[in-house]
């Protein structure tokens, strides 16, 4: 017998159990052995030794019926003598329920001779909450081989598999972090998580913010004190918080915080306060840390996707996230759907004029009129810049809204403590009539947003596929006007400027032409403001200036006069950096007297920059060239600005001359312009003088010079004086 419970010793692999299966064996061959030979002393020996193992060691007889139990057995049922335990049966002493399952492996073993040492672990109940045993039942043999009982040894393997729990539930807990589950799923699952570590614990999350309270349901009642909790939770009263928390009996309180110290919810957990649950503790210390963990990986990532979809300085949703909403829209199956584009008119003009700070206020304050004129029947985004998008579900009043809204806009508002005004222009299109994807509405709600700034600004457009044509043709004639710089097609025309006291030629005004390859000659007024729009006019001009220049320096070359020559430069080239340079550059490459170029530039030039065009004039000033100012009369410039400017002449504008001397009004402003200009030093000359009234009528109020149709046409070099041309 002892060889072959050696044999079934031998194949398990716990060697402690091994062991004490030894034990018994040898117990039971000594208990034979003590009928035959009486060894008392031995017997007393092994059997102090086994009841000195904190394990289970017992045999039964094959009724059940205890024919031996250790120490650990004898206390674990609640018996002081082995003589009290002996007879029972685990019918007799745990009930007949749980007996059954018992005795079931046991049977198995006397039956089959087989031991089972399958060392399975199983919960026994009613010894103690969640206890868990590791057994092994081997069969007792008389003597003659004779299956005369069982034998069994057990340990207690509660605490391992308390463990092993806490182990698991660590790793579920990681895998949940990791997985991104929602903080929010996280604190909801803390309770049941914990409470299925061990029998007796109770826990509960107790969010602050919004006060929600995560608990096993049907526990809700042992938790009633939590809603005077929750209350002085929310309130952050700590005094009120460690009053209740101390009437919860054997409870721990664990603070969920996140990184910055910040508590987010609390962990209440009962049952867990003793010396012996510690470890169990510390699992709830770490299981806090880890979801204070996970909530500020959410905090972040909530900001970056909050960065990822916003517009940092309006807080409106940005370019992205506008065509996340219309693909949305359009997939959702959306039957029509209004697209506008907005955008400021001259903003730049703010941002250089008030400075960055008011231009960016402009922008929230737009943002702000445009997001409660929209309200819930759209969304509202910033692209970027001056550039807003409004998507609309509702698109039947979309464009009659958006009219509104532009009227609205260019109410006065306080910048920079100032009243300003700014007007917007808006393009639309129409969901699927005007484009059928993102991109096509898109282009085509900013197309027609440009034909309401080419129209003046201030203005609502509707995308037509005339909008379209015609942005085609600027496309179009855009291309042609930068090959046409390439392959210089301009010329210049000279028109002459005389004195009127003594009918002298004075000076030239260079006026641009493009010799167009198929439209022929093409006038400033076709061309010009593409340039301008299109930045081109900054080579166009440089190109102008350099022909003006070396054409004066050939005329002086060829001994025809000593003439003044004007050269027109628009609002874009002015405020081009180059400009000086370029300036420099076309005096010192065609050898012409700096006093011989005069500049001329608007009124509306120095209204929009005022500043920033003074220092220009003056360092054109400082060149040498003269400068003039164009177009007098019509942009209200004040006189107290025109003092303080390095101009050399006005140029009353043609719409005065024009009238003269019939018109009262046109004849009182031109008489102003003369007698103030005069005044304040400066040369005037009137444009566009067509006949002979107003010729000597100009004279006779002390305007000095004269440019028009009467004393001449704007003409090539060759016609005018009959030298050659530049080119
Ligand atoms: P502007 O500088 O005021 O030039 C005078 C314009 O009035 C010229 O038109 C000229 O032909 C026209 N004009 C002159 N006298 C008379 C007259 O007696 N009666 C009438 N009805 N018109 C007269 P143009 O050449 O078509 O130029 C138009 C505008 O284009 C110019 O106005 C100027 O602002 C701009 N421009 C011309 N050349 C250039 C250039 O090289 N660069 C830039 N930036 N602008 C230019
Ligand atoms: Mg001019
Ligand atoms: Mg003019």
């Amino acid at each position: 017998m002892l060889n072959q419970m050696h044999q079934s010793v031998a194949a398990s692999h716990d060697d402690r159990t091994n062991e004490l299966l030894q034990v018994v064996n040898a117990l039971g061959s000594l208990m034979d052995k003590r009928l035959l030979h009486g060894t008392a002393e031995r017997l007393s020996w092994l059997e102090a030794m086994i009841n000195h193992v904190p394990d289970y060691i017992y045999a039964k007889d094959t009724e059940g019926r205890f024919l031996f139990a250790n120490k650990a057995v004898l206390k674990n049922n609640g018996f002081d003598a082995m003589e009290d335990m002996l007879g029972l049966t685990d019918a007799d002493i745990h009930g007949r329920d749980l007996a059954e399952a018992i005795s079931d492996v046991e049977r198995r073993v006397i039956a089959t001779g087989k031991p089972d040492l399958g060392y399975e672990e199983r919960a026994i109940r009613g010894g103690g909450p969640d206890r868990w045993l590791m057994m092994s039942r081997v069969p007792l043999r008389d003597r003659h081989g004779h299956i005369i009982g069982v034998v069994g040894a057990s340990r207690d393997i509660s605490d391992k598999k308390t463990v092993e729990r806490m182990s698991n539930a660590h790793a579920a807990l990681l895998e949940r972090v990791l997985e991104r589950v929602p903080t929010a799923c996280l604190l909801a699952q803390l309770p049941s998580l914990i409470e299925s570590l061990s029998e007796g614990l109770e826990a509960v999350v107790l969010c602050a913010g919004d006060r929600s309270l995560f608990l096993n349901k049907g526990k809700a009642s042992a938790w009633r004190e939590l809603t005077s909790l929750t209350d002085a939770y929310a309130a952050f009263d700590a005094i009120a918080i460690a009053a209740v928390v101390d009437k919860l009996k054997d409870s721990c309180v664990i603070d969920v915080r996140t990184e910055n110290g910040e508590v987010h919810a609390l962990l209440i957990v009962q049952g867990i306060c003793g010396e012996e649950h510690a470890e169990m503790k510390e699992f709830c210390r770490t299981a806090a840390r880890l979801t204070g963990i996970a909530i500020d990986r959410e905090k972040s990532e909530r900001r970056m996707q909050t960065l990822a979809t916003t517009d940092p300085l309006t807080g409106l949703p940005n370019r992205n996230a506008i065509i996340e909403y219309l693909e949305a829209l359009i997939a959702d199956g959306a039957t029509e759907i209004g697209v506008a584009f907005i955008d400021l008119d001259d903003f730049k003009y703010v941002n250089d004029s008030l400075g960055h700070p008011c231009g960016d206020q402009l922008l929230r304050l737009v943002a702000d009129r445009l997001s409660r004129a929209v309200g819930s029947s759209g969304q509202v985004s910033r692209l970027g810049g001056d550039e807003f998008v409004i998507v609309s579900s509702e698109p039947r009043c979309f464009e009659s809204q958006l009219r509104k809204l532009v009227l609205d806009a260019a109410e006065p508002m306080s910048l920079g403590g100032k009243q300003s005004r700014v007007t917007l222009s808006a393009g639309l299109a129409i969901f699927p009539h005007d484009g059928g994807n993102v991109a096509e509405l898109f282009s085509n709600a900013d197309m027609a947003m440009y034909r309401a700034k080419a129209s003046g600004k201030n203005a609502v457009s509707a995308y037509s596929s005339e909008i379209a044509r015609e942005l085609r043709l600027k496309i179009d004639k855009t291309e042609q006007l930068r090959t046409a710089i390439e392959n210089d097609e301009f010329v210049l025309h000279y028109q002459p400027q005389y004195s009127t006291a003594a009918e002298e030629l004075v000076g030239v005004e260079a006026l641009v032409r493009w010799q167009h390859p198929v439209e022929g000659l093409l006038y400033p007024g076709d061309f010009i403001s593409l340039a301008e729009e299109t930045g081109l006019i900054v080579e166009l001009g440089q190109l102008v200036l350099e022909k003006a220049c070396r054409q004066a320096a050939l005329w002086q070359k060829r001994g025809i006069k000593v003439l003044r020559v004007g050269v027109n430069v628009s609002a874009r080239q002015f405020e081009d950096p180059n400009l000086l340079v370029s300036v420099r550059q076309a005096l010192s490459r065609s050898d012409l007297a700096p006093g011989w170029l005069e500049i001329e530039i608007t009124e509306s030039m120095i209204m929009r920059d005022g500043e920033g065009s003074i220092a220009t004039m003056k360092e054109l000033a400082a060149l040498g060239v003269s400068i003039a100012l164009d177009d007098f009369g019509t942009g209200y410039s004040s006189l107290s600005v025109l003092k303080r400017l390095p101009v050399t002449r006005l140029k009353i504008d043609r719409s005065f001359i024009t009238d003269t001397p019939h018109d009262q009004d046109s004849v009182a402003i031109t008489s102003a312009i003369v007698s103030l200009g005069t005044q304040l030093g400066l040369e005037i000359i009137a444009e566009g003088v067509e006949d002979e009234r107003q010729a000597k009528w100009l004279k006779s109020i002390g305007c000095t010079e004269a440019q028009g149709y009467f004393y001449g046409r704007p003409l090539p070099a060759h016609e005018l004086f009959g030298t050659e041309t530049v080119r």
